[in-house]
């Protein structure tokens, strides 16, 4: 007889990672899905349909069905799932995992069931739900049970979640739309605006990581991009460098730091006494950003730690759980 499976799942609206129980992660991809627009069928999902966004022909439409952290095309998003299920071979209708599965913090109780329907319908036999933030602490090895207070901030692709936790609860958090795609986005717009030259969010993307940095400390060096110039409509090659991807983001940056700073006011006095002591912990792709320790350490003046597999923190944290159910038990939504 099968054994039943045990998975927990990071549906993020840039990635989705899966663990397995005994195995780790066994599934990391992008969070895309190329549909045909004419019979409606899913063609790709993950890193294959990823290379088709921007580039597709007519029929075919790749997109992300996840939206500032929540589910914007449901049946997308369950089909999504139900491949990623086939890609680790299981999902089968006698073979369906038991499912744990991260909702960001402060959803309303219609995006939530969204989560969970979502689950059940790509083929879970059942489906637990925990708040993201409380994953992503764990993940970051972060001691949540105990009554002292702990800071995560999880910069993703669509949000930033700042959470202070204690006592296996979250005892102050706020979320903020502007996380790693804007940073794209607003590197696009500089571009164009600096230089007169029209790039695509991909290439954004791809200077973000290669060259970005936040702080003057953590400037590397420059590099060459292709893109088109609006003048003359032809193709032109450009010179970026750190400093202008710090010109570039400095406004999105900034608030993100303020977000993080409103949510320390929040705070109860003692929990931020604690925070002093340990600082306040990095996870999700953005904490990868060059710079940003120094630059949150200079505004807070708090120590800030970046988690150790920052991309991975989340499904690491359920993974944890899923291993030692004890860690999970206050942290599980009761319904
Ligand atoms: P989500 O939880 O929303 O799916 P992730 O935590 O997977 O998001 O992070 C995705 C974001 O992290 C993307 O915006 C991506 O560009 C960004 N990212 C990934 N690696 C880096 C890096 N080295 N430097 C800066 N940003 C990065
Ligand atoms: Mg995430």
């Amino acid at each position: 007889m099968a054994m039943n499976k045990q998975i927990g799942i990071d549906l993020g609206t840039t990635n989705t990672l899966f663990f397995m129980k005994g195995k780790g992660i066994v599934l990391r991809e992008p969070s895309v899905v190329a549909k045909n627009s004419v019979t409606g069928k899913v063609v790709s999902v993950g890193s294959d349909a990823k290379k088709m966004l921007g580039k597709t022909p007519g029929t075919i439409a790749a997109f992300k069905p996840l939206k500032d952290g929540v589910i914007a095309d449901f049946d997308v998003t369950t089909q999504m799932i139900h491949q990623f299920f086939r890609k680790i071979n299981t999902g089968g209708f006698f073979d369906r995992p038991s499912v744990i599965i991260c909702i960001p913090y402060g959803v309303t109780e219609v995006e939530k069931k969204a989560f969970e329907d979502a689950a059940y319908d790509a083929m879970s036999k059942s489906v637990d739900l925990v708040e993201e933030p409380m994953a992503a602490a764990i993940g970051a090895g972060l001691r949540i049970s105990g009554p002292r207070g702990n800071m995560i901030v999880d910069i993703g692709g669509g949000t930033t979640e700042v959470a202070v936790i204690s006592l296996d609860g979250i005892v102050a958090a706020r979320s903020l739309r502007t996380a790693g795609d804007e940073l794209d986005e607003a590197i696009v717009n500089y571009v164009r605006r600096q230089y007169g030259v029209a790039i695509g969010t991909s290439t954004g993307e791809e200077l973000k990581k290669k060259i970005g940095s936040v702080h003057p400390s953590a400037d590397i060096e420059e590099t060459e991009i292709r893109g088109r110039d609006l003048r003359t409509g032809l193709p032109s090659v450009l010179r970026l460098t750190s400093a202008d991807m710090r010109y570039a983001m400095e406004e999105q940056i900034e608030k993100i730091v303020d977000c993080i700073k409103h949510t320390l006011e929040g705070t109860p006095p003692e929990l931020s006494a604690d925070i002093f002591d340990r600082g306040i912990t990095l996870a999700g792709g953005g904490a990868l950003l060059r710079g940003l320790p120094n630059l949150i350490n200079e505004r807070t003046g708090l120590r800030v730690n970046v988690a150790k597999r920052p991309l991975d923190c989340v499904a690491l944290g359920l993974g944890m759980g899923i291993e030692e159910p004890r860690l999970l038990r206050h942290v599980v939504l009761r319904r």
